[in-house]
């Protein structure tokens, strides 16, 4: 047997122990930044003595494999704020919370990943990193990196896996390149000058300016983006004014940008300030954008990727090279359907190294609850029932550089 083939075995013995951690997670749901009690369970089930580090406030790095460089492998700790009606036993004890997001499985994984490697050994040393707050920004992962324990433990790669409900069983998500779209948002405040709607001659009216602004910030991604780099650019929120007969003083809109590539995204931030500072300008107002940077874009290493990729078909799992995160707005889709089928459905299934369920299998067991999330009537179908193209796919931290 080849040293991947007796890691895979390995693997494979973990399963039961997995299974039963991952239950025992999902019983009790810690928010973003409150995941001491997590943490603290999931090192209590990686194997005794291993070199540890708390970093970040509630999360932590562990070696396992001894010294050298070593493959960091990102489990994240946090849960959502949602209330779960999947009916299983092993159901939130937590009023509210949920691991709906798949971190519980992730976590199990993890610590099944540990264990076999601290028995059989492995191509490398792994580091294991406990990330805090995946859900909330700016997120653990962030302050991890910035802690350096990651240079201090030599770690050459980092790999981050996550549980995607629109894939089926046995198939991973693996692509170079951009994945994950940057998602920063920005806030348009046109300043004018105020005065009696009868009377607009007297105004300076930033309503107006501010429609107008609206309206000529969909040109940036037609006209200033090329169109083969996939970008966003919506405004979501308006305010101005009270009263129908007065003009304001104020108007305020707020947005996103979304951005496959850090090149495209500078871009977008440059043009939609541009446009607005121009526009406003151009019906006697004046503009201050302010730019909140998010996350920044999520780029798959392509020699990771090859390697990864290698590895997974080895082991007979299929790799789907077409799906990313693209747009932003279905982005936010996607999230909720993938939240509402985890409120629904529990994904025992998913965990990383279980077998493809056979297509005759995955219906069976105790009829499905109804809905106790109350999502937008068209989200209220089977996630398999959504129009979907390949590139609407959201494949979220499917293989990870952090
Ligand atoms: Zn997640």
């Amino acid at each position: 047997m080849t040293e991947h083939a007796e890691l895979w075995a390995a693997l494979a013995e973990e399963l039961p122990a997995a299974l039963a951690l991952r239950r025992l997670l999902h019983t009790s749901p810690d928010l973003s930044g409150d995941e001491s009690a997590t943490r603290d369970a999931v090192l209590s089930a990686l194997p005794a003595g291993l070199p540890l580090t708390k970093v970040a406030e509630t999360g932590a790095v562990v070696r396992v494999g001894g010294p050298g460089p070593a493959v960091g492998v990102r489990g994240e700790l946090d849960a959502l704020a949602v209330t779960e009606a999947t009916g299983v036993e092993w159901s939130s004890r937590a009023p509210g919370v949920m691991h709906a997001c798949g971190h519980d499985a992730h976590l199990a994984a993890l610590v099944a990943t540990a264990r076999a490697v601290h028995r059989m050994g492995g191509p490398r040393a792994l580091l294991l990193v406990l990330q805090p707050r995946e859900e909330t920004y700016p997120s653990g992962a962030q302050d991890i990196v910035e802690s350096g324990v990651l240079e201090a433990e030599r770690c050459e790669a980092m790999i981050g896996a996550h549980v995607q409900p629109v894939l089926a069983p046995g198939v991973v998500a693996c692509v170079p390149g951009g994945v994950n779209a940057s998602a920063d948002e920005f806030e348009i405040t046109v300043h004018g000058e105020s005065g009696h709607a009868a009377y607009p001659h007297l105004t300076r009216d930033p309503v107006l300016a501010l429609s107008h602004t609206v309206v000529a910030l969909q040109s940036v991604v037609s006209r200033s983006i090329d169109p083969m780099a996939p970008a966003v650019v919506g405004v979501s929120s308006l305010r101005a004014g009270e009263a129908a007969n007065v003009v304001p003083g104020v108007a305020t809109a707020r947005g996103t940008i979304r951005a496959l590539s850090t090149a495209t995204r500078e871009l977008l931030h440059q043009r939609v300030t541009e446009v607005a500072e121009s526009v406003a300008r151009a019906h006697g107002c004046e503009a201050r954008v302010t730019l909140v940077k998010g996350e920044p874009v999520l780029e798959n290493d392509p020699r990771l990727v090859a390697r990864v990729s290698g590895l997974l078909r080895a082991h007979g799992l299929e790799v789907s090279e077409t799906l990313r995160s693209v747009r932003g707005r279905l982005l936010l889709l996607r999230r909720a359907d993938a939240v509402g089928h985890a409120v629904r459905e529990d994904p025992d299934r998913l965990l990383p190294a279980q077998r493809p369920v056979p297509p005759q299998r995955r219906r069976r067991g105790p009829p499905r609850p109804r809905h106790a999330l109350r999502l937008p009537r068209r989200l209220r179908r089977p996630v398999n029932q959504h129009r979907r193209s390949p590139a609407d796919v959201d494949t979220r931290r499917s293989v990870a550089s952090m």
